[in-house]
C-alpha cells in the first residue's frame, strides 16, 4: 500500500508531519522543549519529553525540526 493511500486511511493530513521522541534514547535533557514549546512538553514523572501534537501542521514545521536538530540523545523523528 502507497504512504499516501495509507495516510488518507489513517486520517493523516497530507502537509502535516509526525513527530515522535524514542523513549528509550531521551535522557530527559530538555532542549527540545525549551527550543519548541509548542510541539514537545516534559513528562510530570521523569522530565522525559513527550510530543503535544498527534500531527504537526506547516505553522510549526520549523519549530519541530528545530526540538529534533538540538536533541542531544538524536531522540526524535521527524517526518
Ligand atoms: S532534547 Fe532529546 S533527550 Fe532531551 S528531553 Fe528532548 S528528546 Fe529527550
Amino acid at each position: 500500500m502507497s504512504r499516501r493511500l495509507e495516510d488518507r486511511n489513517s486520517g493523516f493530513e497530507e502537509g502535516n508531519m509526525r513527530v515522535r521522541v524514542d523513549g528509550k534514547q531521551c535522557q530527559g535533557h530538555g532542549v527540545c522543549y525549551m527550543t519548541a514549546p509548542d510541539v514537545f512538553a516534559p513528562r510530570e514523572e521523569d522530565g522525559h519529553a513527550e510530543v503535544l501534537l498527534d500531527e504537526v501542521g506547516p505553522d510549526l514545521e520549523a519549530a519541530a525540526r528545530d526540538g529534533a536538530e538540538a536533541c542531544p540523545e538524536r531522540a526524535i523523528t521527524v517526518e
